[in-house]
């Protein structure tokens, strides 16, 4: 059986607020099985479960709310939790928003990695997609559909000769998510940057924490991934689904979608409830890591 995970120990750090611009500390704490992933503003003490009833605004990124509280930019840090497999989590921050790192959710999966992960004596249940559920708005679509694994593939499509076009597909395993997806940083226009400077956002953004796209490239020094733009998307839906409350097994498929069409198709599939069943299931295989010496048979020990 897979059992629910959590922190072997909490581990903290802290970074600049893209919106505010204004420095927070985030601590990730332990927490007991079925506790769920919560986020508490530890300055104005309110807690908000990571979940999709608690959905706040969804433009530039995704919020949690309630009471009046928000917090902003979750999607990363719950892409990171959920890809490298922790159920149950406390997330404290000290400010509206958590902070942006360096734009990807590589900070996060190294945190993760420093707190270690525990196993909880509670069996996890998991998401099962048992028919398609699709939100289509104009040109864009997402869909989740059946299938024995989490896969993810992706589209997106700018009017932007370096983003007319790019796609890519993933199984999402802890491994693979930490190699190819976390370190994908999130993306914008120059003059998208410029009009949300004027509005007082994005106050905290930079080339230090974001691609920024420019009328003829970008004005990165250069790029993680030839498909950085595409690989981020995926690393955003992921954050956004997993306000499902459980981990998927379905393919989820969407092109040109953002923040809102993921919330919407998260929304759709639990308003559909004889499109999934809840499950648990068998343990991961142990895998043995390459240079560790085989176990000897017994009766050849003594020689
Ligand atoms: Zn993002």
């Amino acid at each position: 059986m897979a059992y629910r995970r959590t922190l072997k120990r909490g581990v903290g750090c802290t970074g600049i607020g893209l919106h505010t611009g204004r420095p927070v500390r985030l601590d990730l704490r332990p927490a007991p099985a079925e506790h769920g992933v919560r986020f508490r503003r530890t300055d104005v003490g309110v807690e908000i479960p990571a979940h999709i009833d608690h959905l706040g605004r969804l433009d530039h990124a995704t919020t949690l709310s309630r009471d009046g509280v928000s917090i902003d930019t979750v999607e990363h840090l719950l892409s990171a939790l959920y890809s490298l497999g922790v159920d149950d989590v406390l997330v404290e921050v000290d400010g509206p928003e958590i902070p942006v790192m360096d734009g990807s959710a590589a900070p996060f999966v190294i945190l993760i990695h420093e707190a270690g992960l525990r196993p909880l004596k509670v069996s996890r249940r998991y998401l099962k997609v048992l028919r398609p559920v699709e939100v289509v708005r104009g040109g864009k679509w997402a869909r989740l559909s059946p299938s024995d694994q989490f896969r993810v593939s992706y589209t997106i499509g700018f009017d932007h000769p370096l983003l007319r076009h790019q796609s890519a597909s993933v199984r999402v395993s802890a491994d693979t998510y930490a190699e190819t997806i976390a370190p994908a940083r999130t993306f914008g226009f120059l003059r998208e940057v410029e009009m949300l400077r004027k509005a007082g956002l994005a106050l905290g953004g930079s080339l230090e924490n974001a691609i920024v796209v420019g009328e003829t490239g970008v004005l990165n020094q250069k790029l993680r991934f030839e498909d950085e733009f595409v690989r981020h998307k995926i690393l955003d839906a992921i954050g956004d689904l997993s306000l499902l409350g459980h981990p998927l097994v379905g393919h989820l498929e969407a092109s040109k979608a953002g923040h809102a069409l993921h919330a919407a198709l998260a929304r759709a599939v639990l308003d559909a409830p004889d499109a999934w069943a809840l499950v648990t299931l068998p343990q991961l295989p142990v895998v043995t890591l390459p240079g560790a010496p085989a176990p000897a048979p017994l009766a050849t020990q003594r020689g």
